[in-house]
């Protein structure tokens, strides 16, 4: 901690930076750290997102919060990673959960520091690294480093954010909750944070779509498998028919964890490149095994990611379900 606050205190320019298809975490990290830097500290950042965040996570983001989408403004991006001399980079494993900004980053001979709670995080990357898996979320440990460094209250976009982003990690207290993910939770109530109002932009402020989509994809799209797993294509028509937008099939992969039995569920969501795979467990099976084995992937033991690629992985979209059918089955076995 010492280290840190001499590192930020000496910091000209402050650059923070989380992973590509930005969660509620990813984007309460940058948020809920970028504002206590800024009002706390006075200090000088700027936050890049490589791909931008869902609409209904834009409520914890302040008017004129320095936020940059690279995707939207990559010469904007590039010239704030240049001119910093103090990178942080916030739940991400490593430098290669940026996407595109990888290589820019890795040239950069910024100070770097990694704050994160994935396992088997990159650290070689970085001159100081703050990792912890058994922890909620990248949010909830910032909230603590940020607690060691304030002792008074957060400032309220800080706790906002925090709060937001520890909420979307554990599915609003259902998955990965510790005792200091409650103690968090009590102490940003008691400091006046409103958790109502964060629950309603989050849950209750989506489209109609989302919801036909949802319905559309459980009902006629989810595959069970007898070996106790399910999952579920989401492919370029169906997300043209219901005219999707990013975030609109969040959580959907969790869903099929409810029916009895079933202790695997993948979701697979087409791209221009391919598909991003999104993955779920119940305790005692491994969705990150999976995601490493066949999906080039990583994460969370029970909630992991990764991708399939056209031309190397599989040929065309239509390939996608004998592939995803045979990894799980190969992989349950
Ligand atoms: P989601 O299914 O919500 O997109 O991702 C779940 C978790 O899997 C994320 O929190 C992240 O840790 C991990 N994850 C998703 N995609 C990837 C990926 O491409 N590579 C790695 N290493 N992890 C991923
Ligand atoms: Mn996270």
């Amino acid at each position: 901690m010492t280290e840190l606050e001499k590192v930020i205190s000496g910091a000209r320019q402050i650059c923070l930076v989380s992973h590509t298809h930005p969660d509620g975490d990813a984007l309460g990290s940058v948020v809920g750290l970028g504002s206590y830097l800024i009002e706390r500290k006075g200090k000088s950042v700027k936050c890049i997102l490589p791909t931008a965040p869902a609409d209904n996570l834009m409520f914890m983001v302040p008017e004129g919060f320095p936020l940059s989408i690279a995707e939207d403004d990559t010469p904007a991006a590039l010239d704030i990673i240049k001119g910093c001399d103090l990178l942080m980079v916030l739940d991400c494993s490593g430098l290669s959960r940026t996407d595109f900004l990888e290589e820019h980053l890795r040239k950069s001979t910024a100070f770097k520091v990694l704050m994160d709670h994935h396992v088997s995080p990159e650290t070689g990357d970085f001159g100081m690294v703050f990792s912890k898996t058994e922890i909620s979320s990248a949010s909830e440990l910032i909230y603590w480093i940020l607690r060691d460094m304030e002792g008074g209250t957060l400032p309220q976009a800080t706790r906002t954010a925090l709060m937001a982003g520890m909420t979307t990690d554990t599915n609003n207290f259902a998955n990965s909750v510790f005792p200091s993910t409650f103690a968090m939770a009590s102490e940003l109530i008691e400091a006046g944070t409103d958790r109502d109002y964060i629950l309603s932009s989050i849950y209750q402020q989506y489209r109609e779509n989302r919801i036909r989509l949802m319905g559309w994809m459980q009902s006629s799209n989810m595959v069970v498998l007898p070996c106790g797993a399910a999952y579920m294509i989401l492919d370029a028509d169906t997300q043209k028919r219901f005219d999707y937008k990013e975030g609109d099939s969040e959580g959907l992969v969790n869903i099929p964890l409810g029916i009895a039995g079933v202790k695997l569920s993948v979701m697979l969501k087409q791209t221009e490149k391919g598909f991003r795979v999104s993955i779920r467990s119940r305790r005692g099976t491994s969705a990150r095994e999976l995601a490493v084995r066949s999906f080039h992937g990583g994460g969370h033991e029970n909630a992991s990611g990764g991708k399939l690629d056209f031309g190397t992985d599989i040929a065309n979209a239509g390939a996608a379900s004998a592939y995803v059918e045979q990894a799980i089955k190969e992989y349950l076995k």
